[in-house]
């Protein structure tokens, strides 16, 4: 018997769950496609957060639904806009990597009130985009932790 309680088991094993066994593979668009595109990217590849980056594929910024909606509302021609113009952009990214623990990028999407994080490396001239974190991927660890699949 080791005396800990319920709370303290639970809390130690959501503090093994890392960022690197929940990611899903990460959607992302280069900086100067158009904003039409970026929109039939999200719906081809079903996700709600696309990562943008440079030729060199680092990380210049994110679009979300409603970055792309606002962008379809005006009478602008959304196929002559590139992404870049409408993104959330670097700096103002908020990033995770593989080694981090979920309940901290988990707490990254509730400050900052936002779906997703990219996890990334970084590299000598920008950081490579590896992976994704968002809701769902909490999501799933939540319901493992209930079912105690996780050892
Ligand atoms: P939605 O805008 O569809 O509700 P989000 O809540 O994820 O989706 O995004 C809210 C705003 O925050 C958007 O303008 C988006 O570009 C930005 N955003 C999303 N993810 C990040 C992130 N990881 N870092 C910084 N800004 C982000």
């Amino acid at each position: 018997f080791t005396g800990k309680t319920g709370t303290e088991l639970l809390t130690e094993k959501l503090k093994k769950f890392k960022v690197e066994e929940y990611q899903s593979v990460p959607i992302v668009v280069e900086d100067n496609v158009s904003v039409y595109d970026a929109i039939c990217t999200m719906f081809l590849e079903d996700v709600g957060t696309l990562f943008v980056t440079d030729d060199q594929s680092h990380l210049t910024g994110v679009l979300s639904r409603k970055d792309l909606l606002r962008a379809s509302m005006g009478n602008q021609d959304i196929n002559s806009i590139p992404v870049h113009i409408i993104m959330t952009r670097m700096p103002n990214i908020t990033v995770c990597k593989q080694e981090d623990l979920l309940v901290d990028a988990a707490q990254q999407l509730i400050e900052k009130q936002i779906d997703g994080l990219p996890v990334i490396v970084p590299r000598e001239k920008g950081l490579e985009v590896i992976g994704r974190i968002t809701k769902t991927n909490i999501t799933k660890a939540l319901v493992e932790l209930a079912r105690d699949e996780h050892l």
